[in-house]
């Protein structure tokens, strides 16, 4: 189980002042559309100086070229992880990871599911009348049968994602059978606030349910103490071992 800390802020020096005082040998960074479109790269420079390895969310989502592209350029940065939508559909996924392959990249190429914003009344409104679970298992099963190393979904996913033998049967016959991340933001610490986020789980939950990545934001990244935080949260999760 390892933590991916949000760094949610446009302006380089505030996301500076927090990395400090985060230990990188505790957790990776997030990096989203917010910071990369005010600041570009140099934001990812200035956290791999300081020895984080980074998630570069971005979701990129576009016909299969221009994704494929997108992913090579952020894994020429040096990300560890990035990722695309999977309803960009299996061309789009598969020329993403092929062309990360050939290039012997080893960043992770994980596909977001259902944005856990999205309620089902959303979906009937673009036309998808699939029962919202239905829907990210499908796109998850989709993301395996391409060869994508996991997938962002809602903790409230995790279980139905590993108990669905379709799934489980894609991913045993992959050759070389590596984990399959499941990317969970929406995580909440005991005693901390909701903020904007609906369906919360606690890191606990989160990794009984099956998650390996934890994004947590603003439960670490507005406490007085970032990195005590942090450590409490591993604590929390090595109790339930
Ligand atoms: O502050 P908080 O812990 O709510 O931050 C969660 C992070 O995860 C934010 O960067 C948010 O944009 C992101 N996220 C999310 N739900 C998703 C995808 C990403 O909360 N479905």
């Amino acid at each position: 189980m390892s933590i991916i800390v949000a760094l949610d802020s446009p302006v380089l020096e505030n996301v500076i002042t927090l990395a400090d005082q985060l230990d990188p040998e505790l957790c990776r960074v997030k990096i989203g559309k917010e910071l990369f479109t005010a600041v570009g790269p140099e934001s990812i420079k200035a956290l791999q100086k300081r020895g984080f390895e980074i998630f570069l969310d971005l979701k990129f989502h576009d016909i299969p070229n221009t994704a494929a592209q997108a992913v090579l350029a952020a894994a020429d940065l040096g990300v560890w992880m990035v990722n695309v939508h999977a309803s960009g559909g299996r061309t789009m996924l598969e020329t993403c990871i092929q062309r990360l392959r050939d290039q012997h990249y080893t960043t992770q190429l994980i596909a977001v599911t259902v944005l856990t914003s999205m309620q089902q009344s959303d979906l009937d409104e673009i036309g998808i009348q699939t029962d919202l679970t239905r829907q990210v298992l499908n796109l998850t099963r989709l993301a395996a049968e391409c060869g994508i190393d996991g997938v962002v979904c809602s903790a409230a996913e995790a279980r139905p994602i590993r108990t669905d033998s379709q799934i489980n049967a894609i991913l045993a016959t992959r050759v070389q059978p590596s984990p399959f991340s499941l990317v969970t933001p929406g995580i909440r610490p005991l005693g901390s606030q909701s903020n904007d986020q609906q369906r919360i789980v606690t890191p606990q939950q989160a990794m009984q349910q099956g998650s390996t990545h934890l994004v947590i934001g603003r439960p670490i990244t507005q406490a007085a103490h970032p990195n005590q935080v942090l450590k409490e949260i591993y604590q929390q999760l090595q109790e339930i071992n």
